[in-house]
């Protein structure tokens, strides 16, 4: 007598959720027990991952559909900075508690429109418990053409540091989500654009080629522009210097400075951009500008490069501002 396999609810969940993530024919619907695809010729692979916590990345409140697309877009974002475009990606998921079908069916479906919006289909992944809290793992593969990935290193004296979008909102959409009451004088069209900057961040996957051609170093702000600025400026063996009137600043940001100029901290330190930094070249960065500027992401220089080491920022009245921690850390 045959035995019917039944499927187990790992098994079913997988299938409803998560198999029409899996376009790729690589992914094989997620049927066995790995993905498999050839590597395009012609280029390197490109590969990344970034972990989101609840209460340390998002809440475990924050709308499950924007979740999902934080996990995913904190990862595209990497490849962005790169300047690689993405072939898909793995998702382990570890669920504090019984799997509440609601929040799955959101997650998934924030994550699915988000997989095709960005042409990254899932390719595979992990589902378990946890004693801990909800955590969600995503590691993206991308590709750039053989040799081209761009990188940390290779800042020159003499390069612009370059910015794209606006600095900021991320940390201050944090102040917003856990209620801060300093910001309270903002509109409400401005809360909620600094809510969906921390929950949304927006990875610029059109500077991908530009940096390529443009960019002699480049990472994505995810823990504080002077922080990552100074780990860029550390591995390239240059110095960098910028000044805080020339950062591009939302006017949500700017009204924000306006009631709480101690602000200006958080905006300079705080994660959660997810926008690029980039070291160009000054006769390459017109170009450079221009060319993103077509492609729908406004780029700013905030400073240069320069011989020796250490980040300087000149404040409003070109004083130095002084930072004990200039970005994030866990630890
Ligand atoms: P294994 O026992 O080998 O770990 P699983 O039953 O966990 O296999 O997974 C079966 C298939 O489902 C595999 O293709 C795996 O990549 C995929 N998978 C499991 N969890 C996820 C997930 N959270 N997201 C995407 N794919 C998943
Ligand atoms: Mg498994």
């Amino acid at each position: 007598m045959g035995m019917k396999r039944q499927p187990s609810g790992e098994d079913k969940l997988i299938e409803r959720f998560f198999k029409p993530l899996a376009s790729h024919p690589g992914a094989l619907s997620l049927s066995d027990d790995a993905a498999c695809l050839t590597p395009p010729a012609g280029h390197d692979l490109v590969l990344t991952a970034d972990m989101i916590v609840a209460d340390v990345h998002f809440f475990a409140d924050d709308p499950a559909d924007t979740i999902g697309k934080k996990a995913l877009r904190v990862n595209l974002s990497d490849l962005a900075a790169k300047g690689a475009e993405p072939i898909g990606a793995l998702l382990a998921i570890s669920f504090p508690g019984a799997v509440e079908e609601k929040w799955i069916e959101a997650f998934s479906r924030g994550l699915g429109e988000d997989c095709a919006a960005f042409n990254c289909p899932l390719l595979g992944g992990d589902t378990t418990k946890t004693p801990g809290p909800l955590s969600i793992s995503i590691t993206a593969m991308g590709k750039v053409p053989s040799g081209k990935m761009v990188k940390r290193a290779g800042a020159k004296p003499g390069d612009l540091v370059v910015v794209s979008g606006t600095i900021g909102d991320g940390a201050l959409g944090l102040r917003v989500v856990k209620g801060d009451t300093a910001l309270a004088q903002l509109t409400y069209e401005q809360l909620d654009y600094l809510k969906t900057r921390y929950r949304v961040p927006e990875p610029r996957m059109a500077l991908a080629t530009l940096l390529r051609d443009h960019a002699n170093a480049a990472m994505d702000i995810s823990d504080g522009l002077v922080g990552d600025l100074a780990k860029l400026a550390h591995v390239s063996g240059a110095s960098a210097r910028i000044e805080t009137s020339k950062l591009p600043l939302s006017n949500a940001a700017y009204d924000a400075l306006e009631y709480a100029a101690g602000y200006l901290r958080d905006i300079l330190t705080g994660g959660d951009d997810y926008e690029v930094l980039a070291a160009i070249p000054a006769e390459r960065y017109p170009a450079f500008a221009e060319a993103a500027g077509k492609a729908g992401v406004p780029v700013a220089a905030i400073g240069s490069f320069g011989p020796g080491e250490g980040v300087t920022v000149l404040g409003p009245d070109n004083e130095e501002l002084a930072f004990g921690q200039g970005s994030y850390s866990h630890f």
